[in-house]
């Protein structure tokens, strides 16, 4: 059975956390508190907790806003579960490669040793090969990536609640692209496993990777360890108004994700007509993963044009993966590709 508390590094258990001048009074009234300066219009301290946002998108969500953790983008959650969980140089997370890099970077800061299981050739997770790890104590966290970056594929969803259910550490599954595949969330595995984090992001379906605003889902005991690690102003005012506004926004959002989506299936079905084009691999996520006659040429190629694309010919061979731009961007990718002599 899972253990918040069997999981949580000692010294994260004992910490008394930063307690900030407003965490008394946050009415209305004179602060003279915080040593801020009493002129000017970003003169305050934000909102530590971020209040407003998280009313938001609990209503959207149909998530108790207790359970609900916002940090400076997911890159930031990433980082604290590898800290409140993680005993530095004794203590293992795990991945299922090819996925996303900043798992093995922040494990690295860490000191923490990232375990690679690979997908299968389908990029499915293998339970049979992952098996015999879930019962390593050492083990803290598998990340689960799905739709998964660079493949753009969701992972099933049997294969996540069977990992939910045999490990007693924690499960975070990264669900950056979730926008484009609404349905398809784990959100409402939250009320089942109490060894669950969802992570999602403003930085993509919402269009505001500037800004770095990135959610935490999890129990709200989870949620709690987070706001006590977490600096105490980790999210700016201007990224807190600009989430809020992208939220209030919706009908941008939903036009935006409509075009990148029709975009998204006109430019496999061109770019799957190319010669230099053996194959575009089925997309859940707002970039496509194509596998190429010679990815390095190509990429250098399209750079040389000034288009730049990501080249993923170290993760998955041959292959270059391309988020889906404006339509005047796919036009203008698409005729350089056929530009391309090979
Ligand atoms: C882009 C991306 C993120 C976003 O990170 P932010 O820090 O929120 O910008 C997270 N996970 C994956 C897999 C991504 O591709």
């Amino acid at each position: 059975m899972f253990k918040l508390k069997s999981v949580i590094r000692e010294n994260i258990a004992k910490l008394t956390p930063y307690s900030s001048a407003r965490d008394e009074f946050n009415g209305k009234g004179i602060f003279l508190d915080a040593n801020e300066n009493p002129f000017g219009e970003l003169n305050r301290y934000p909102d530590p907790y971020q209040t407003t946002l998280k009313k938001k998108l609990s209503k959207l969500k149909g998530i108790s806003a207790e359970k609900i953790f916002i940090g400076n983008g997911s890159d930031e959650v990433i980082d604290l579960a590898f800290r409140i969980f993680c005993t530095p140089g004794n203590d293992k997370a795990l991945t299922f490669s090819p996925t996303y890099g900043m798992y093995d970077v922040s494990a690295a800061i860490n000191d923490i040793e990232l375990l690679k299981i690979p997908l299968t050739s389908y990029f499915q997770i293998d339970e049979k090969l992952l098996k015999p790890f879930l019962k390593d104590l050492s083990l803290k966290i598998i990340f689960i990536c799905s739709p998964n970056n660079p493949s753009g594929n969701l992972l099933k969803r049997s294969t996540i609640e069977n990992i939910l259910a045999n490990f007693n550490g924690i499960v975070i599954v990264d669900e950056a692209y979730i926008d484009f595949c609404k349905d398809d969330t784990c959100l409402n595995l939250l009320a089942n496993y109490p060894n669950l984090i969802v992570c999602q992001t403003f930085s993509k379906a919402y269009g505001l990777a500037a800004a770095r605003v990135g959610i935490g889902y999890a129990s709200e005991e989870i949620v709690q360890l987070f706001n006590k690690v977490k600096p105490p102003y980790n999210v700016s005012e201007l990224n807190q108004k600009a989430a809020i506004e992208a939220l209030d926004n919706s009908e941008a959002y939903e036009e935006n994700l409509n075009i990148i989506l029709s975009e998204r299936k006109k430019l496999a079905t061109a770019l799957e007509e190319l010669k230099i084009v053996l194959k575009v691999y089925p997309s859940n996520a707002n970039f496509l993963l194509v596998e190429t006659i010679n990815a390095d040429v190509i990429y250098k190629d399209l750079v040389s044009q000034k288009i730049i694309t990501r080249n993923r010919n170290n993760l998955v061979n041959n292959c270059i993966r391309i988020s889906v731009g404006t339509p005047s961007e796919n036009k203008k990718l698409l005729q350089a590709l056929k530009n391309i002599n090979l």
